[in-house]
């Protein structure tokens, strides 16, 4: 069975805490110390100040880097005697490569100022660790821009001086390591699909490109389509990556996954913020789907590339983590109603514990030993609605599920309770 990993969701919700709200104290002292002088002297502005115009001319020099494809003027940006130079040198080494023979991937650096750690009121050096960004888009996958951040440490050592870049670090675990991290790679693109793999794995991508193709191309056909997006990222991986791109994944037998890949505001995570992109109209996330090499040896191969594709689709929608049976029950019913039909007896007899499952987390329902049932009775939740109210209402259900910040919000944006869905569903099973 197929799995959207419960925490790669999770991090939907968790991860769009804020984090490292500034504290801004010296600010403050100097401020008090300021005023009990008297009013009007206070000059919150003086000493040394890492200002957008230091943070816009390193990151000036940083994409000016990514546009030659030299390594070496990146490594260049950076002080010469760090201890990290040659990692960063073999990392983008190997991206460079990477983008240059896949050819549809842009990028951007972003360098922000965290709030409150950026500033010498008394005028000397300025020293911080903050987060610098990579953005990138790989075209007809992604509708806006993919973030990833890197731990770096940024020194100003007076007023006039340009803010330096001292060190550029681990990439931030959720969004580390991508498919291009990992091996020199090569695609093949078809109508609805980006294909990436290795040079060993060639011929099986070849083989493979018509059906992953038909899979992705049924996925279009269910969902709606994102704006901007005409294509879904498959990844062949092989067991030493195996769900472990991209923060990495916890369900260890699936031999399919979709990562998920939240569009956070660059320039806000540049200063330590993750706050999400909200343009109108455009898709909230996108994902990442990754094949093992398991995956290949299946009957139903085009039902799992179709499954992984409606996953990385529906993300589209996602505001918070839906419930599992909303996420899974989408896919799942995706790949065709024989499935349904073909299960009813033994989807009857697990319907009581389904029930369950429907109001409890992940964990209850991937860890049952009734799974595979749980991802029949959820597509049956969505056929009964199909059945009931047509196609429209299916996806105006998945997207109240994925678009709303609790299953509460979404019930009242349907008018039905998810206790109303399961009712509806046992009777339509006829369970
Ligand atoms: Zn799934």
């Amino acid at each position: 069975m197929a799995h959207l990993d419960r925490r790669t969701l999770l991090l939907g919700s968790a991860g769009l805490v804020l984090a490292g709200c500034g504290g801004g104290g010296s600010e403050k002292k100097a401020a008090v110390r300021a005023t009990s002088k008297g009013p009007n002297i206070v000059k919150p502005r003086t000493g040394n100040l890492v200002s957008q115009a230091d943070t816009a001319a390193l990151r000036d020099r940083l994409n000016a880097a990514f546009a030659t494809r030299d390594v070496e003027q990146l490594v260049g940006v950076i002080e010469p005697g760090d201890f990290a130079l040659d990692d960063v040198r073999a990392r983008w080494t190997r991206r460079y490569d990477n983008f240059d023979r896949l050819g549809f991937i842009e990028g951007e650096w972003y360098v922000g100022a965290p709030a409150g750690r950026t500033r010498n009121g008394a005028g000397g050096q300025v020293e911080y660790d903050g987060d610098l960004v990579f953005a990138h888009t790989v075209a007809g996958c992604d509708a806006q821009q993919v973030v990833e951040s890197y731990r770096a440490t940024f020194r100003k050592t007076s007023e006039d001086a340009p803010l330096e870049l001292l060190h550029i670090g681990d990439a931030d675990s959720s969004f580390d390591p991508s498919i291009w991290d990992v091996a020199e790679i090569d695609a093949i693109e078809t109508d609805h699909a980006r294909i990436v793999f290795r040079g060993k794995d060639a011929s099986r991508a070849k083989a493979f490109a018509s059906r992953i193709e038909a899979g992705a191309a049924k996925a279009f056909d269910i969902m709606p389509r994102p704006q901007g997006v005409d294509k879904v990222f498959y990844a062949l991986t092989w067991p030493q990556v195996d769900g472990r791109l991209y923060g990495g994944v916890a369900v260890g037998e699936a031999d399919a996954h979709a990562y998920y890949h939240p569009f956070l505001d660059p320039s806000e995570l540049a200063t330590g913020q993750r706050v999400p992109t909200d343009t109108a109209g455009l898709p909230k996330a996108t994902g990442r789907v990754g094949l093992h090499e398991g995956t290949f040896s299946r009957s139903d191969f085009v039902d799992v590339a179709c499954h992984e594709a409606v996953h990385v689709l529906a993300n589209q929608w996602f505001v918070n983590s839906p419930p599992i049976w909303a996420v899974e029950g989408l896919a799942q019913w995706s790949e065709g109603r024989r499935y349904l039909t073909a299960a009813r007896g033994r989807m009857q007899a697990a319907f009581p514990q389904f029930e369950k499952v429907v109001f409890q987390g992940y964990d209850e329902f991937h860890q049952s030993s009734l799974e595979t049932e749980f991802y029949l009775c959820s597509a049956a939740m969505y056929a009964c609605i199909e059945d009931d109210d047509g196609l429209d209402a299916v996806m105006r259900t998945a997207q109240a599920f994925y678009g709303s910040t609790s299953p509460e919000k979404a019930e009242e944006k349907l008018g039905r309770t998810q206790k109303q869905l399961v009712a509806d569903t046992r009777k339509w099973l006829g369970a």
